[in-house]
């Protein structure tokens, strides 16, 4: 990654497969938050879901190469899938942050639905004191309606939730599942490339994803 990184977008997710929506998202948080790159971190083990019901780490890092490539500004990181054991982000972040030193501020990217869940994830504090945090929603998704609570945790800790609302957050990785189980397309749900390797490695032929 070059030198002159200050601001580093960090786009942590599943991944299961990567899409438009995805793409857009980091795309308008390079943006609005004047990030030099975003990386891209699929999870290697999440630690809320079935390790057997994702698909293998392998398949989904390659779909995020694929669908990254053509963005000089976008990156794709084994970081996650490299690290044994579960995938903890405060382990993500300090990793990062030895990385790439102090002088980079770390921004780290995600689903509004996956924020909320951030008071139970691991040492909630140091979270905060690593990153910025900005949830990425649908346009319409009024946060406090669903977590009223979420603001008021984040000033607690001295800290605040940037929330990114982005038209194309209505695609989703279940739904792109779904459809190529039932043999619907996913043409412009996710990029050309990622969709051929679906195909060539038919994945998401049936419910039981481990391929
Ligand atoms: P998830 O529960 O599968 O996703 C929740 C929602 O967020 C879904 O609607 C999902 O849509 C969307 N989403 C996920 N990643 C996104 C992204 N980068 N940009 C925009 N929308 C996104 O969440 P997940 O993917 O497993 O986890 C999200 C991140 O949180 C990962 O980096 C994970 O490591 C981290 N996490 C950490 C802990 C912990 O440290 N204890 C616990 C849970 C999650 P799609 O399904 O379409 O992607």
């Amino acid at each position: 990654m070059a030198e002159k990184v200050k601001r580093l977008g960090i786009m942590g997710g599943t991944f299961d497969p990567i899409h438009y929506g995805h793409l857009v998202t980091a795309e308008a948080a390079r943006g609005v938050y004047a990030l030099d790159q975003v990386l891209f971190i699929p999870s290697g083990v999440p630690p809320h879901k079935d390790a057997a019901s994702i698909t293998d780490a392998e398949h989904r890092y390659t779909m995020t190469v694929l669908a990254t490539l053509t963005n000089p500004h976008f990156e794709a990181s084994r970081v996650d899938i490299d690290r044994t054991g579960t995938t903890y982000t405060i382990d993500t972040l300090k990793s990062l942050n030895e990385e790439f030193g102090e002088t980079v501020s770390l921004y780290f990217i995600t689903g509004a639905d996956a924020i909320m869940e951030i008071v139970s994830w691991k040492e909630p504090q140091a979270l905060l004191d690593l990153a910025e945090f900005i949830a990425a929603t649908r346009p319409g998704f009024a946060l406090e309606d669903h977590a009223a609570w979420i603001d008021e945790w984040f000033a607690h800790h001295g800290k605040s939730l940037n929330v990114l609302q982005v038209p194309a957050m209505a695609i989703s990785s279940t739904d792109i599942r779904r459809r190529v189980t039932e043999g619907s397309s996913v043409r412009y749900l996710v990029p050309e490339t990622v969709e051929f390797y679906i195909r060539k490695n038919r994945l998401y032929r049936s419910n039981h994803r481990n391929s």
